[in-house]
């Protein structure tokens, strides 16, 4: 019979266990294991090569295992605790945006694909928000890149403020936010992103910060459907579009079959394919 050792399940154990038992524990808990392996050891050499097993040799052994490996055990217990730090760092950094601490675009589409191209069609219609801050280049302008920064941080944390549990809001790309909004009608969508307007219209922090007022825009975009990402958001970017066109410090709403045709070619286009591409996949109304 083969006997097969799991070295990765036998790694993560290790690796769970480090970091869920203390340093300490677990370092006693190695130095038992290594001093019983090691009288083992020994009592098994000892009997192939001498025949029988001495007491004060088993006694070396164990000593010398209980010896060298607490300070290893420590080192190697410390190394897991730092790679942890680091791959949660790591993670941090591959889905949140540094200056705002929302969610960063890779982050918002992934999670966007699964609440809106999910095999499962949405029972109650899905939202989505695109967000640009009004004339930010002169906010940079004027007040520097750093007030600038600062204004994105402030706006970010207004949006978050008001975004709902079970809302999705992340930093889309320079001054643009972009937001999904599950069960969440046109109506509500738009109530919910006049409720932002307003709250960063009003803002007396941000007007400190950019010295002057700072205004965004909205677009909306609603689905009931199960649509590629890039549909519902190019269809919320056209509603910003709009926004922008009619002055500016406003939301506006977009249908998303508005746009269908042109998400369907910009998937052909993006593929190099001639054929014309399914422009969503919302067969299941
Ligand atoms: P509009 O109302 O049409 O949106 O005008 P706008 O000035 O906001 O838009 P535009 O696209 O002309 O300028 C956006 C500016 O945002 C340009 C870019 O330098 C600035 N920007 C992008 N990312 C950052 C950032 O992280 N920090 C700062 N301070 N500025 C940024
Ligand atoms: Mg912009
Ligand atoms: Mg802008």
């Amino acid at each position: 019979m083969k006997l097969s050792v799991p070295s990765d399940r036998i790694g993560s154990l290790l690796y769970r266990s480090t970091m869920q038992l203390g340093l300490p524990v677990l370092v006693v808990a190695w130095t038992l294991i290594a001093t019983v392996l090691a009288v083992l050891v020994a009592a098994v050499l000892l009997a192939l090569v001498w025949g029988e097993v001495g007491w004060r040799s088993l006694a070396v052994a164990a000593a010398v295992a209980a010896i060298i490996t607490p300070p290893i055990a420590y080192k190697v217990g410390q190394l897991m605790r730092e790679l942890n730090r680091s791959r949660a760092a790591l993670q941090r950094l591959a889905l949140i945006d540094a200056l705002t601490g929302l969610a960063n675009r890779g982050h918002f589409y992934h999670q966007a694909e699964q609440l809106l191209e999910s095999d499962t069609p949405p029972d109650l219609p899905v939202s989505a928000l695109m967000i640009d801050v009004d004339h930010f280049k002169s906010i940079n302008d004027e007040a520097g890149h750093a007030a600038g920064d600062a204004v994105l941080s402030a706006v970010a944390q207004i949006l978050r403020n008001n975004v709902r549990a079970g809302d999705f809001i992340a930093r889309y790309g320079g001054e643009e936010f972009a937001a999904t909004l599950p069960a969440t009608d046109r109506d509500m969508a738009l109530a919910i992103a006049e409720r932002m307007r307003v709250a960063v219209a009003e803002s007396s922090e941000l007007q400190q910060l950019a010295q002057r007022g700072v205004t965004i825009s909205i677009g909306v975009a609603e689905t009931t459907v199960a649509l590629p990402v890039d549909a519902v958001m190019l269809a919320a970017d056209r509603a910003l579009y709009a926004a922008k066109a009619g002055g500016r410090n406003r939301c506006a709403f977009m249908e998303v079959a508005n746009v269908l045709s042109t998400t369907a070619r910009l998937r052909a286009l993006a593929v190099g394919s001639q054929e014309p591409a399914a422009g969503a996949r919302s067969a299941r109304a």
